[in-house]
């Protein structure tokens, strides 16, 4: 491996990635039964990382058996709820440690730069040491008093316990960070758990599914399968997987809902997002401006929620789009490693392309495309940013979902209006707002159909604010109790009592 932009990957970096890396089944690195490998590619440079195998259905089957195995065997799911959570807290000390493999893993497997790889691994941190302190402080309820009289008791209440074995299938543009806003809530509820890293992005799950049982998480509870979109269909249609909780496209997810129904497992969809984020004239420009070229070119765009539609008052609407623009064009595109890199390459040649397209097809319908800075040459898949100005809502670069560095920006001038054509979309991720006015602020924040609405800043993923999505955007809540819950079942136990006589 060695030095990459003048950086020096580390010595533990190099010896991971020289690994002959296998499933975690068990507690045990296993072995495929038949010969299928993938290779995983750094987007930066399209080099060559290292390989994985592709779970077929042998290992998702063992899998399953040996996550059922310890799910009814009790050793996680059966001590208490503050055991669990000393354990997880001393998994989340023990990623802090390698902190600096985990980062160079992720920069190298993803392409984002490293402040931004940063910031997603200590998200994902603060997930697990804030769902180790939440399983003990779920209240059961006392219904009695709904359904007794003094004729008639009876003691009523509802209980939660662990939904049994959770397959996560998880995407490739935050892969260490989506990997434990599911499994740590799941383990947090005594789950046992079936992950499925992307294709493209498996190795920081292999720290994880490693660090989990130096930490005492036991054997079987934290599985993980390498493999493709095939590893993840064979895991949605098992029949000893209790809930499927994915994070991906809207066109795989309605995928996984089929499979998914034919035993009805419960499901948690986080998918895709065309996120409307609104700078009204009342606005602080200066707040304004970075905070939505950077809620739509963060992650280079590659984020579920990014604010990829743009409404700017027509007051304010020269100025912000202007402003956008050159913001673009000082935002480096290049290696993420480089200290300098703002906007790290895109994942794959197949996303390059997708994105590509896109931007030419505006250009060919003689839309006013503005492009950011310049991309780096060479082999990496690097994608300029791209400020697409007065579009008509009917393009298609307006209303499909890109996952690139590319704005749609349109001018409005009434509210009622503004709202219609936010909300004109399938999706229903994220909104953002930029205003001083309180009341409007209010207005728009309960117009809007969306999951998450950000008022003077924009994205973020606090543990404690669930996250999910209106319409086709998913199905469910992450983080905070209802992420918390979704890997329970709720029992209510009804006790009839004999009346005082
Ligand atoms: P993209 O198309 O942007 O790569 P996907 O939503 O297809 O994103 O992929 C997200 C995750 O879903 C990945 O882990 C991928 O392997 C998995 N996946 C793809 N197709 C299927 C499927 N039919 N069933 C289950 N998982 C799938």
């Amino acid at each position: 491996m060695g030095e990459i932009m003048n950086h020096q990957i580390l010595g533990s970096t190099s010896e991971f990635l020289r690994r002959s890396h296998k499933h975690m089944i068990n507690g045990t690195w296993t072995d495929n039964q038949a010969e299928a490998f993938r290779d995983v590619i750094d987007p930066a440079t399209g080099d060559l990382l290292t390989k994985i195998q592709i779970a077929g259905q042998a290992e998702v089957d063992a899998a399953v058996k040996h996550a059922r195995a310890a799910f009814e065997g009790g050793a996680w799911s059966g001590i208490s709820a503050a055991e669990r959570g000393r354990i997880m807290w001393r998994w989340a000390d023990l990623l802090e440690a390698k902190l600096d493999v985990i980062t160079e893993l992720e920069v190298l497997d993803n392409g984002m730069p490293v402040a931004v790889a940063q910031g997603f691994i200590g998200y994902g941190i603060s997930w697990i040491r804030y769902f180790a302190g939440m399983a003990d402080k779920i209240a059961d309820k006392n219904l009695s008093g709904t359904i007794s009289s003094r004729a008639a008791p009876f003691h009523s209440y509802t209980s939660r316990q662990p939904i049994g074995v959770a397959g996560m299938i998880i995407p490739w543009n935050g892969p260490f960070g989506i990997f434990l806003i599911k499994t740590a809530p799941a383990l947090a509820a005594g789950c046992s758990c079936i992950v499925k890293p992307a294709e493209d992005t498996p190795l920081t799950a292999l720290i994880l599914a490693e660090t989990a049982l130096e930490a005492g998480i036991p054997a079987g509870v934290l599985n993980v399968l390498t493999g493709d979109g095939s590893t993840g269909a064979l895991i949605a249609g098992h029949p000893g997987i209790d809930k499927i909780s994915f994070t991906g496209s809207t066109d795989t997810g309605k995928k996984i809902v089929q499979t998914c129904a034919n035993d009805l497992k419960r499901v948690t969809l986080e998918l895709g997002g065309k996120s409307p984020c609104i700078v009204f004239d009342d606005a602080d420009l200066d707040l304004a401006i970075p905070a939505a070229a950077m809620a739509i070119f963060s992650n280079s765009g590659q984020v579920c929620f990014a604010g990829s539609r743009l409404f700017v008052h027509e007051r304010v609407y020269d100025d912000v789009v202007q402003g956008i623009a050159d913001f673009s064009k000082n935002l480096q595109v290049g290696n993420g490693f480089d200290p300098n890199t703002a906007l790290g390459p895109l994942i794959s040649q197949k996303q390059l392309d997708r994105v590509n397209g896109y931007v030419e097809q505006a250009v060919k319908a003689g839309l006013d495309v503005v492009m950011g800075a310049s991309k780096p040459s060479g082999k990496g898949f690097f994608a300029s940013p791209a400020v697409v100005n007065r579009i008509d809502p009917s393009q298609p670069i307006a209303r499909e979902e890109v996952f690139g560095p590319v704005l749609a920006a349109f001018p409005f001038s009434d509210t009622e209006t503004l709202i219609r054509n936010a909300n004109d979309t399938r999706y229903g991720l994220g909104a953002g707002i930029f205003s001083s006015n309180i009341d409007r602020v209010h207005g728009v924040a309960s117009a809007l159909e969306a999951g998450n609405v950000w008022v003077n800043h924009y994205g973020g993923m606090h543990p404690g604010l669930p996250f999910g999505g209106f319409k086709e955007s998913g199905w469910g809540r992450e983080l905070g109790e209802d992420g918390y819950l979704a890997y329970t079942e709720q029992k209510t136990v009804s006790i009839k009592l004999n009346p005082l006589s």
